[in-house]
């Protein structure tokens, strides 16, 4: 029977350890890390999204902002916005919550986000600068299924790791990470032939599809480290995993829970991105 991984335990320990060097820094520097978030219109998961992210960056002690322009701003005053937040010295990490309305080009949105500021790591720059293996803030979610695999004593090193989805901001930047941890990956997506043959041999699955249990648990390698980053809102309200838990449980040596896996390692990351970048100010 796999062991759960507590998410929820991890991402409080994450975010202590980011209380005690917001302290620290606050102490020896007199700085206290700035994270504003910009959110569009009245996207009622938007809404709940950014309430959680407030709320973290004010327990750990940041100064926190909420930009909440009305859903018809135009993209050059949403642009003028981020230039804004660009310029202010007191704003170390820069949020803005996706989806935008439909007549804003979010990619040139997060483009004119300045490259140190860009909290979650979407930056076309900080994109390449994982994909060529060098140092910057990394997309918080992937980021936070690394720290899941440390807690639980799973280094990627020499292993087969299989990511399933290739998202801009989970899929990809998993893979680029567990392969910048030493791990042989393969990447799965919708085209793919056969992937329960491509999950059974792996040592370490990453399901990110939004696919209620897409992923079989008959398909789990014995002893493999299951990650579910899915999360699939089911019509009695419920949330669902892409994985088909109770069966993969009983395959797997760790497995993630949805909800209280991953979901919560995501907002812990964007802290710890948002206070690397204050460090470097
Ligand atoms: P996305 O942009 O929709 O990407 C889904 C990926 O899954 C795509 O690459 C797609 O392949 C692949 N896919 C779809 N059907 C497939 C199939 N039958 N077999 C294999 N691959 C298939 O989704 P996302 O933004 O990456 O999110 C994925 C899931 O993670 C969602 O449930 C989302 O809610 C959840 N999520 C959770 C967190 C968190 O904090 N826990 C954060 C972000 C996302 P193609 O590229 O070929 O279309």
């Amino acid at each position: 029977m796999g062991e759960l991984i507590d998410g929820k335990a991890v991402a409080a320990r994450v975010r202590a350890e980011v209380k005690a060097e917001v302290e620290r820094l606050k102490a020896e520097r007199g700085l206290v890390p700035g994270l504003t978030v910009v959110r569009v219109g009245e996207d009622p998961a938007s809404k709940i999204y950014v309430t959680g992210k407030k709320k973290a960056a004010e327990e750990v002690g940041f100064h926190s902002w909420e930009e909440h322009p009305d859903a018809s701003i135009t993209e050059e005053q949403l642009l003028s916005v981020v230039e804004k937040l660009n310029e202010d010295p007191a704003v170390h990490g820069i949020l803005v919550q996706l989806p935008l309305p439909k007549h804003i080009n979010a990619e040139r949105i997060i483009s004119a986000v300045r490259p140190e500021k860009d909290a979650d790591g979407f930056h076309p720059l900080n994109a390449g600068n994982l994909s060529l293996g060098k140092p910057g803030p990394r997309p918080c979610t992937p980021f936070g299924v690394m720290r899941l695999l440390r807690e639980v004593g799973c280094n990627p090193a020499g292993k087969k790791a299989v990511v399933v989805g290739r998202s801009n901001i989970v899929g990809k930047p998993m893979a680029l990470l567990l392969l910048e941890a030493h791990a042989t990956v393969t990447l799965c997506h919708s085209k793919t032939p056969d992937l329960a043959a491509e999950v059974s041999q792996a040592d370490i699955v990453v399901a990110a599809v939004g696919v209620a249990e897409i992923i079989k648990g008959a398909w789990i390698k014995p002893g493999a480290v299951v990650i579910d980053v899915g999360m699939n809102r089911m019509p009695d309200g419920k949330l669902k995993g892409d994985v088909e838990f109770a069966a993969a449980q009983e395959r797997a040596s760790f497995i993630t829970p949805v909800p209280g896996g991953v979901g919560p390692m995501t907002i812990a990351m964007l802290m710890r991105n948002t206070l690397d970048a204050a460090k470097k100010a």
